[in-house]
């Protein structure tokens, strides 16, 4: 073995694969028992309805590099990906455009007019010095908007204190001025036409790579644990930097999600994939309907496969999802980080090693620049 490879998901086997293709002997260990992180998706066994376990993973990018590369394991589907907000009984467009807009305030203002209007409601705030989630999202689109579609929701998504959240979030949304509700401004958008668990198996299926599920790299009583190997081999880390170091700089604080699934006995529950539920009386965050991400697909007419999506703090024991990044999370990162440098050999990367909101893309992209960047002269 030249590598090993903990963790994968997305940014470990992007890593797997190219060492691979480098003529390097790869092992990829796991502890769950399938693939791909939180990626992974399988068919709903009454209605092969592809279902996306850990939530709905839209992909979409602007980086050539990262598009040429993820071709060569998939092709993707014209999906472009659009979310409704059902909020006080009216269901509006996502994110913020001309037509929620106007909806919202049952009006008919030309893009100048909405824009002259937003200004005027966000008040004393600008996006330009604004300093967190709540100051930016007020920037953005105003009081009345926010409080509409986003104070609630982030109070349950998060249960953090708006102005403790980084306005960096907020932003993840685009707002326009335009009737355009696509919900990602990047050039290239799609769905794996065969799912993403065979995309995620096409990554993983080159001869220099082993892959060792239900492997955890702490359990001592494997051969490949992080006592027996640190040191001996160059070791790629995607698991969570807290949990690595045992803690010793305290929790980084993570939410969970929890799903609740039905097959439901109609042909089309919501008629679109997402609606967003902004409101507090309803204690999920949004409803998936997963037959309309495969629109070309021909799927059960008769019945439909949904999920509702709930958000929580995460203890030890649950699957972190979103670093909350608080400005005590932030603090405890750099030490981290620092603890991080001083591993021999040791590289952290993905969401979990590096306690950073990354899309799919940006892990990927970030795990090629790692293997060029730092991984191929320790390799
Ligand atoms: N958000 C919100 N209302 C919405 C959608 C998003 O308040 O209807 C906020 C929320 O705080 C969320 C953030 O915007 O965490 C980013 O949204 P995104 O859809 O990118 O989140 P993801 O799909 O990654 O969970």
């Amino acid at each position: 073995m030249d590598l090993l490879v903990v963790g994968s998901g997305f940014f470990g086997l992007t890593i797997a694969e190219r060492a691979a293709s480098a003529g390097k002997r790869v092992v990829v260990i796991d502890r769950r028992s399938h693939i791909g992180g939180n990626a992974y998706s399988e068919a709903e066994p009454e209605t092969g309805i592809e279902v996306h376990r850990y939530g709905a993973h839209l992909f979409h990018t602007s980086n050539e590099t990262v598009w040429e590369y993820v071709n060569r394991f998939t092709s993707f589907t014209s999906y472009q990906h659009k979310v409704y907000s059902h909020h006080d009984g009216v269901v509006y467009p996502l994110p913020v455009n001309l037509g929620t807009i106007n909806q919202f305030f049952r009006a008919a203002y030309s893009p100048d007019e909405a824009k002259a209007l937003i200004r005027e409601q966000a008040g004393e705030f600008d996006v330009k010095t604004a300093q967190n989630f709540e100051e930016k999202g007020i920037a953005l689109i105003g009081r009345p908007l926010f409080e509409a579609f986003f104070r609630d929701y982030t109070a349950k998504q998060w249960q953090t204190d708006p102005k403790q959240l980084s306005g960096d979030i907020v932003s993840r949304l685009p707002v326009r001025y335009t009737y355009d509700n696509r919900y990602f401004n990047d050039t290239h958008e799609g769905l794996p036409t065969d799912g993403y668990t065979a995309w995620l198996e096409r990554m993983a299926d080159h001869p220099n790579i082993e892959v060792r599920l239900d492997t955890d790299f702490f359990d001592a009583s494997q051969p490949l644990n992080k006592d027996a190997i640190v040191g001996t081999v160059p070791v790629v880390y995607t698991g969570p930097v807290d949990r690595y170091f045992d803690y010793a700089e305290g929790e980084l604080s993570w939410r969970t999600l929890d799903f609740e699934q039905e097959v439901v006995p109609v042909g089309d529950y919501q008629g679109t994939s997402v609606m967003n539920y902004p409101d507090a009386q309803y204690p999920y965050t949004r409803i998936h309907e997963f037959r309309h991400f495969h629109p070309e697909r021909d799927y059960p007419k008769d019945k439909t496969v949904i999920m509702r999506e709930f958000s929580r703090f995460a203890s030890r024991d649950d699957e972190p999802y979103y670093p909350v990044n608080t400005p005590e999370d932030r603090e405890r990162l750099l030490r981290y980080r620092a603890l991080a440098e001083g591993e021999d050999r040791v590289l952290f990367g993905g969401r979990l090693g590096t306690y950073q909101y990354l899309d799919m893309h940006m892990a990927i992209g970030s795990a090629l620049s790692m293997f060029n960047n730092k991984l191929e002269e320790l390799l």
